[in-house]
């Protein structure tokens, strides 16, 4: 470790909070679009605040028309870059402290964007100003780059890929430690099928393909005999699931646990429990019964995906498969699949092996494919990284592979590295999100360290 560096950022502790705290007060969430403010005037103002700070602390600056903006040091190659993000997403309800505050209370600091990611942009432009102002001489460039729409589309880091420099080497400090080497690859999978009901009138259930659905509804024909069983149900059934009589139907809906789609696992789907109440109700001999049926013999209780024959599994872990959103408006039956495979599984042998476990009638398509990510655990940059973290924190917990996406897709040999450190809660995203005024010096540290030691690896020979 770097002393030089490490006293530098110490010695600034108070203006590292200050400029959260600066940077937290604009309200940086999407907004109405216009030519110089593609991503809403808010996030175009938080642009310029970063830009201006950068500026204040010597560092050099460019922006590009409120898509993104950077902020480096040094010349030449190589070109090393840790990508942050600057748009938030909305406040949500219920916060103890005002979100667009910054308010300090003990040793944290509060509010929106605190740990996604303006902490970790801050920590990213101090970082390089403890390095210009330390005698070390970079070998090529560091350049900070200020993407501004990684909540919703990247439109922003899209732009600076079609319009500037790409990078020899990458970090993004946008998810967690130690680091994240391996994820998944996205498959979006639609299955259909065409059906009457004499029964079933409609079903539908869940808001996002990649939620585990925490509500389902079916409304029923009124019959006596389906009455007389969902007496039965209701007297088995306690919490999370409300059956109402109308005039002419039976309306049912069931509640479940929401969870990221990426770990069904950690989720109860109710689109699952919706189907076993209709297992039991609806009569084998109504056409409908066949898409209950289906479901039940395919999707319930499979976050492996055995049921359809597609439990691949690999050094970057196993396949998940979460049915995200239901659709029954008769005829037409529809299921939105999310599906995390293990990287370097083509999407196509998934949706053939999908096909040809499926029942004569239904149909899958693939809607949408988001391609996994793997450097090497071996190479330059993940040993490298890997030192200078364990160095520094005396932690050595294995580096990861997960089923979510992160910021490090943008670019290749770029891996996410922090800003979470391990046992922290999940703050991202959530009401209260915070920072611990340590750790985000410990992290301004820290990719520091990284990014010196990451320039003297890649130096060009
Ligand atoms: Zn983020």
């Amino acid at each position: 470790m770097n002393n030089e560096i490490n006293d530098y950022i110490n010695r600034n502790q108070q203006q590292i909070v200050n400029h959260l705290v600066d940077i937290i007060k604009v309200p940086s969430v999407n907004g109405e679009s216009s030519e110089e403010a593609p991503f809403g005037k808010d996030i175009q103002r938080c642009l310029q605040l970063a830009i201006q700070i950068s500026k204040q602390l010597g560092l050099n600056t460019f922006i590009n028309k409120g898509y993104y903006g950077w902020a480096e040091i040094g010349q030449g190659k190589p070109l090393g870059v840790i990508l942050v993000h600057l748009d938030v997403v909305p406040a949500g309800e219920n916060w103890d402290y005002p979100p667009f505050e910054g308010k300090l209370v003990g040793d944290k600091i509060y509010g929106r964007g605190t740990e996604d990611d303006k902490g970790p942009a801050i920590a990213s432009i101090h970082a390089l100003a403890a390095i210009k102002h330390s005698s070390i001489k970079v070998n090529g460039r560091l350049r900070i780059i200020f993407g501004t729409n990684e909540e919703l589309g990247w439109g922003g880091v899209d732009y600076y890929r079609e319009h500037d420099q790409l990078p020899d080497y990458g970090i993004t400090p946008d998810a967690q430690f130690p680091l994240i080497y391996a994820e998944k690859e996205i498959i979006r999978i639609l299955i259909q099928s065409e059906t009457d009901s004499s029964l079933l009138l409609s079903m539908q259930g869940g808001a996002a393909v990649n939620m585990v659905p925490d509500q389902a509804q079916a409304a029923l024909v009124k019959q006596s005999s389906l009455v007389e069983k969902i007496n039965n149900i209701k007297a088995l059934q306690k919490n999370e699931v409300d059956i109402c009589l109308d005039k002419n139907e039976i309306k049912i809906s069931t509640r479940g646990k929401s969870a990221h789609g990426s770990t069904p696992e950690e989720g109860v789907n109710a689109i699952t429990k919706l189907n076993e109440i209709l297992i039991n109700l609806i009569d084998h001999q109504d056409p409908g019964y066949q898409i209950i049926e289906f479901y039940q013999n395919f999707l319930a209780n499979d976050p492996g995906g055995k049921k359809l024959n597609i439990a691949h599994e690999n050094f970057s872990g196993k396949l998940t498969i979460n049915p995200g959103i239901l659709k029954f408006t008769p005829p037409h039956y529809q299921i939105e699949l999310d599906i995390r495979s293990p990287v370097g599984i083509d999407p196509s042998i998934i949706l053939s092996e999908i096909n040809s476990r499926l029942p004569s009638g239904f149909n899958a398509t693939i809607q949408r494919g988001v391609p996994g990510l793997h450097v090497d655990r071996d190479s330059v940059l993940v040993k490298s990284l890997l030192n200078t973290y364990r160095e520094i924190t005396g932690d050595h917990s294995p580096p990861l592979a997960i089923g979510g996406g992160t910021y490090a897709r943008a670019f290749k040999n770029t891996v996410a590295f922090g800003s979470s450190f391990p046992g922290q809660p999940k703050l991202a995203h959530q009401k209260n999100e915070f920072i611990k005024i340590e750790n985000l010096i410990k992290l301004t540290n820290i990719i520091a360290q990284a990014v010196v030691n990451l320039d003297q690896q890649f130096k060009q020979k």
